[in-house]
């Protein structure tokens, strides 16, 4: 074989490696770092300043019906699901931010066009609070012109089936459970699976099942060095983590490489 075409391989090669990083999404946004907390409107920001294809955010409906930014059920004493918004907000976030509502939220995501958002909708205690949430998020979604730049993901199929039925042809809807195939996900008209480090260890053949199937594959939380290099050499397409900057070094990825 000639020099030359030895050349061309080694090179297709390297695009074909570089093509198969898995994209580096932030868990909650990027919020170890100074300054930032998790879930917080600088937590998305300071996602974007890194370079990370998305950031993730997790939303609440309350009591009184409005759409809250947290993660956690009970935050600080109190249900998010069951207490009015005026409560929350009064509460404070590690680094001193107020919760954001997603209307603050999906403002701030506007401002930085390069980077996706990953918006977990919570499950609910009924299944009717759970399609209109879905509802309320999907016409924030529009009012900001975001359904283009936004990924959905549940836990509630229940919820997953809200989403499709308000916009069936557009926004991705990922599973976020790990008791469902890539074939009854298909089935289900979603657009993949959004499993855990645990989950897709025990079926690291459900990658090549998913593609197979035309769907896509998160893997959470991808948190050390091993398993960041593991899921790419497994051929995922999104590593979900705690340490975005981490990740984004490991697989060489810079900021300047989105545009
Ligand atoms: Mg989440």
């Amino acid at each position: 074989m000639k020099l030359k075409h030895i050349i061309t391989l080694v090179l297709a090669a390297a695009a074909l490696v570089a093509q198969a990083q898995p994209k580096v999404i932030a868990h909650r946004g990027f919020w170890k770092t100074d300054g930032s907390a998790q879930n917080t409107l600088t937590s998305f920001a300071k996602a974007d300043s890194i370079g990370c294809y998305g950031s993730e955010i997790d939303v609440w409906l309350t009591t009184d019906g409005h759409l809250l930014v947290n993660h956690d059920r009970v935050f600080r004493g109190h249900e998010m699901e069951f207490t009015p918004s005026k409560t929350l907000r009064k509460l404070r976030l590690d680094n001193g931010e107020r919760i954001p509502t997603l209307d603050e939220y999906l403002a701030c995501v506007r401002q930085h066009p390069d980077t996706r958002l990953v918006l977990e909708m919570k499950s609910l205690s009924d299944y009717k609070r759970e399609d209109r949430e879905a509802r309320m998020i999907f016409e924030k979604l529009q009012k900001y012109g975001l359904t283009d730049r936004t990924d959905i993901i549940v836990f509630s199929i229940n919820a997953a089936m809200a989403f499709k039925k308000l916009y069936p042809a557009g926004m991705k809807i990922y599973y976020l459970d790990g008791d469902l195939s890539p074939k009854k996900l298909k089935k289900l008209g979603l657009a993949g699976l959004d499993y855990s480090v645990k989950v897709m260890k025990k079926h690291p053949e459900w990658v090549e099942e998913a593609h197979k199937q035309g769907l896509e594959v998160n893997v959470w939380t991808v948190n050390t060095p091993e398993d960041m290099k593991y899921f790419q050499e497994l051929g995922v397409d999104y590593i979900t983590t705690d340490h975005p900057d981490m990740a984004l070094k490991l697989y060489g990825q810079k900021k300047s490489d989105k545009k």
